[in-house]
Protein backbone atom coordinates (compact mmCIF):
# COMPACT_ATOMS: atom_id res chain seq x y z
CA UNK A 1 0.00 0.00 0.00
CA UNK A 2 1.17 3.53 -0.72
CA UNK A 3 2.25 5.54 2.53
CA UNK A 4 -0.20 8.43 2.98
CA UNK A 5 1.38 11.47 3.17
CA UNK A 6 0.44 13.52 5.93
CA UNK A 7 -1.04 17.04 4.25
CA UNK A 8 -1.08 20.55 5.53
CA UNK A 9 -3.88 22.34 5.67
CA UNK A 10 -3.10 25.56 3.84
CA UNK A 11 -4.46 28.77 5.90
CA UNK A 12 -6.23 30.90 3.23
CA UNK A 13 -7.19 34.44 3.23
CA UNK A 14 -8.41 36.32 0.47
CA UNK A 15 -6.53 39.94 1.40
CA UNK A 16 -3.69 38.42 3.21
CA UNK A 17 -0.88 41.12 2.00
CA UNK A 18 -2.78 43.48 3.71
CA UNK A 19 -3.01 41.79 7.28
CA UNK A 20 -0.75 42.96 10.03
CA UNK A 21 0.88 41.05 12.67
CA UNK A 22 -1.35 39.91 14.34
CA UNK A 23 -4.05 39.15 11.54
CA UNK A 24 -0.85 37.18 10.16
CA UNK A 25 -0.38 35.70 13.10
CA UNK A 26 -3.91 34.28 14.42
CA UNK A 27 -3.10 32.17 10.94
CA UNK A 28 0.49 31.24 12.05
CA UNK A 29 1.95 33.36 9.53
CA UNK A 30 4.80 36.15 10.11
CA UNK A 31 6.38 39.01 8.05
CA UNK A 32 9.73 37.44 7.13
CA UNK A 33 12.54 37.40 4.83
CA UNK A 34 11.05 37.71 1.06
CA UNK A 35 11.34 34.04 -0.64
CA UNK A 36 12.71 33.89 -4.62
CA UNK A 37 9.57 34.88 -5.63
CA UNK A 38 9.32 38.09 -3.89
CA UNK A 39 6.74 37.02 -1.27
CA UNK A 40 7.14 37.89 2.33
CA UNK A 41 4.45 36.13 4.52
CA UNK A 42 5.86 32.75 5.93
CA UNK A 43 4.55 29.65 8.42
CA UNK A 44 5.81 30.14 12.19
CA UNK A 45 6.76 26.86 12.57
CA UNK A 46 8.62 25.50 9.21
CA UNK A 47 8.70 28.82 7.43
CA UNK A 48 7.47 27.84 4.21
CA UNK A 49 6.25 31.19 2.31
CA UNK A 50 2.55 31.18 1.93
CA UNK A 51 2.06 31.86 -1.62
CA UNK A 52 4.09 29.15 -2.94
CA UNK A 53 2.83 26.70 -0.54
CA UNK A 54 -0.67 27.80 -2.46
CA UNK A 55 1.60 27.78 -6.01
CA UNK A 56 2.18 24.09 -5.06
CA UNK A 57 -1.14 22.83 -3.88
CA UNK A 58 -2.72 23.91 -7.41
CA UNK A 59 0.52 22.18 -9.08
CA UNK A 60 1.99 25.13 -10.77
CA UNK A 61 5.92 24.38 -11.32
CA UNK A 62 7.53 26.95 -13.30
CA UNK A 63 9.92 29.91 -13.84
CA UNK A 64 11.12 32.86 -15.62
CA UNK A 65 14.65 34.32 -14.80
CA UNK A 66 13.25 37.47 -14.97
CA UNK A 67 10.27 37.50 -12.47
CA UNK A 68 12.72 35.80 -9.87
CA UNK A 69 13.57 38.16 -6.76
CA UNK A 70 17.15 40.32 -7.46
CA UNK A 71 18.06 39.35 -3.87
CA UNK A 72 18.19 35.52 -5.30
CA UNK A 73 18.74 36.33 -9.06
CA UNK A 74 22.54 36.72 -9.83
CA UNK A 75 23.38 33.53 -7.67
CA UNK A 76 20.10 31.71 -9.11
CA UNK A 77 21.74 31.73 -12.64
CA UNK A 78 25.21 30.83 -11.26
CA UNK A 79 23.63 27.90 -10.32
CA UNK A 80 21.83 27.19 -13.41
CA UNK A 81 25.49 27.15 -15.14
CA UNK A 82 25.96 23.76 -13.59
CA UNK A 83 22.63 21.93 -14.63
CA UNK A 84 21.96 20.34 -17.78
CA UNK A 85 18.03 21.47 -18.49
CA UNK A 86 16.37 18.40 -20.10
CA UNK A 87 12.61 17.35 -21.23
CA UNK A 88 10.14 17.57 -18.15
CA UNK A 89 9.96 13.48 -17.98
CA UNK A 90 13.84 13.35 -18.16
CA UNK A 91 16.48 13.68 -15.38
CA UNK A 92 18.15 17.22 -15.49
CA UNK A 93 21.96 16.45 -14.15
CA UNK A 94 23.64 19.13 -12.02
CA UNK A 95 27.70 19.02 -12.27
CA UNK A 96 28.45 20.20 -8.33
CA UNK A 97 30.13 17.35 -6.55
CA UNK A 98 29.60 18.13 -3.28
CA UNK A 99 25.36 18.59 -4.36
CA UNK A 100 25.71 21.44 -2.15
CA UNK A 101 25.43 24.97 -3.17
CA UNK A 102 25.22 28.72 -1.07
CA UNK A 103 21.70 30.26 -1.76
CA UNK A 104 19.72 32.53 -0.02
CA UNK A 105 17.67 31.57 2.79
CA UNK A 106 14.61 32.15 5.58
CA UNK A 107 17.27 31.42 7.93
CA UNK A 108 19.20 34.68 7.56
CA UNK A 109 16.00 35.87 9.59
CA UNK A 110 17.43 34.31 13.19
CA UNK A 111 21.51 34.83 12.07
CA UNK A 112 24.17 36.86 10.14
CA UNK A 113 24.65 34.98 7.43
CA UNK A 114 22.85 35.59 4.24
CA UNK A 115 23.28 32.19 2.59
CA UNK A 116 22.40 28.83 3.67
CA UNK A 117 24.37 25.59 1.98
CA UNK A 118 21.50 24.18 0.13
CA UNK A 119 21.03 20.83 -1.23
CA UNK A 120 21.36 21.67 -5.29
CA UNK A 121 17.72 20.01 -5.87
CA UNK A 122 15.77 21.89 -3.26
CA UNK A 123 17.74 25.28 -5.25
CA UNK A 124 15.73 23.95 -8.50
CA UNK A 125 12.38 23.30 -6.83
CA UNK A 126 12.57 26.77 -4.83
CA UNK A 127 12.95 28.19 -8.10
CA UNK A 128 10.22 26.48 -10.00
CA UNK A 129 7.45 25.39 -7.17
CA UNK A 130 8.59 27.53 -4.33
CA UNK A 131 9.84 28.10 -0.93
CA UNK A 132 9.24 25.65 1.33
CA UNK A 133 11.48 27.01 4.14
CA UNK A 134 12.46 24.26 6.60
CA UNK A 135 9.98 21.55 5.20
CA UNK A 136 11.95 18.19 3.59
CA UNK A 137 12.38 17.57 0.11
CA UNK A 138 12.50 13.99 -1.04
CA UNK A 139 12.97 12.28 -4.33
CA UNK A 140 9.84 10.94 -5.39
CA UNK A 141 10.00 7.18 -5.70
CA UNK A 142 11.18 5.47 -9.14
CA UNK A 143 11.68 8.64 -11.61
CA UNK A 144 15.15 9.28 -11.04
CA UNK A 145 17.78 7.11 -13.34
CA UNK A 146 20.61 9.81 -12.28
CA UNK A 147 21.50 10.06 -8.35
CA UNK A 148 22.59 13.77 -9.32
CA UNK A 149 19.35 14.79 -11.02
CA UNK A 150 17.45 18.49 -9.67
CA UNK A 151 14.67 17.95 -12.29
CA UNK A 152 11.57 19.76 -10.43
CA UNK A 153 9.33 17.10 -11.23
CA UNK A 154 11.16 14.55 -9.40
CA UNK A 155 11.27 16.42 -6.59
CA UNK A 156 8.14 16.45 -3.46
CA UNK A 157 7.86 17.87 -0.05
CA UNK A 158 4.47 17.08 1.77
CA UNK A 159 2.38 20.47 -0.21
CA UNK A 160 2.62 18.29 -3.46
CA UNK A 161 -0.68 16.84 -5.32
CA UNK A 162 0.10 13.05 -5.86
CA UNK A 163 -0.02 13.27 -8.96
CA UNK A 164 2.75 16.35 -11.01
CA UNK A 165 1.75 17.91 -13.32
CA UNK A 166 3.00 17.29 -16.80
CA UNK A 167 5.07 20.43 -18.07
CA UNK A 168 7.13 22.82 -16.37
CA UNK A 169 5.91 26.26 -17.63
CA UNK A 170 6.81 29.02 -17.92
CA UNK A 171 10.73 27.68 -18.36
CA UNK A 172 12.59 30.78 -19.47
CA UNK A 173 16.46 31.28 -19.00
CA UNK A 174 17.15 34.23 -21.52
CA UNK A 175 17.54 37.68 -19.52
CA UNK A 176 15.07 40.24 -20.38
CA UNK A 177 15.17 44.00 -19.24
CA UNK A 178 11.60 44.33 -20.07
CA UNK A 179 9.86 41.83 -17.95
CA UNK A 180 12.76 42.82 -15.56
CA UNK A 181 11.33 46.22 -15.25
CA UNK A 182 7.78 44.84 -15.37
CA UNK A 183 8.63 42.09 -12.19
CA UNK A 184 9.40 45.47 -10.32
CA UNK A 185 6.29 47.49 -11.15
CA UNK A 186 4.10 44.13 -10.46
CA UNK A 187 6.50 44.02 -6.87
CA UNK A 188 5.93 48.29 -6.33
CA UNK A 189 2.32 47.19 -6.59
CA UNK A 190 1.77 44.07 -4.67
CA UNK A 191 0.92 42.48 -7.65
CA UNK A 192 3.17 39.39 -7.91
CA UNK A 193 1.06 36.83 -7.29
CA UNK A 194 -2.09 37.97 -8.96
CA UNK A 195 0.63 37.94 -12.17
CA UNK A 196 1.66 35.01 -11.90
CA UNK A 197 -1.66 33.31 -11.38
CA UNK A 198 -3.19 34.33 -14.33
CA UNK A 199 0.39 33.31 -16.34
CA UNK A 200 -0.06 30.14 -14.79
CA UNK A 201 -3.69 29.81 -16.41
CA UNK A 202 -2.32 31.22 -19.98
CA UNK A 203 0.30 31.24 -21.94
CA UNK A 204 2.84 33.90 -21.11
CA UNK A 205 2.16 36.96 -23.04
CA UNK A 206 5.43 39.44 -23.09
CA UNK A 207 4.85 41.87 -20.61
CA UNK A 208 5.29 45.09 -23.06
CA UNK A 209 2.17 44.40 -23.90
CA UNK A 210 0.24 44.55 -20.57
CA UNK A 211 2.35 47.44 -19.28
CA UNK A 212 -0.52 50.03 -19.08
CA UNK A 213 1.11 53.16 -20.82
ZN1 LIG B 1 7.04 32.64 -2.00
ZN1 LIG C 1 15.44 12.61 -12.01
Amino acid sequence: MPEKKQRIVLPFHKDIDTLDAQGLENLGLYRGMECIHGHSIRNMQDKWCYHCAHRISVNSCGFDVNYIDSEYKIRFLEFLKHVEIKGADECWPCDIKTKRFTFPSYRSESSAAFSENFGVAKIMYTAAWGDIGALRLTRKKGVCTIDNCVNPLHWECILNLDVPPKTIHPLVFELDFAKIKHYGILKQQKKVEDYRLAQFKKHIIHPSLLIEK
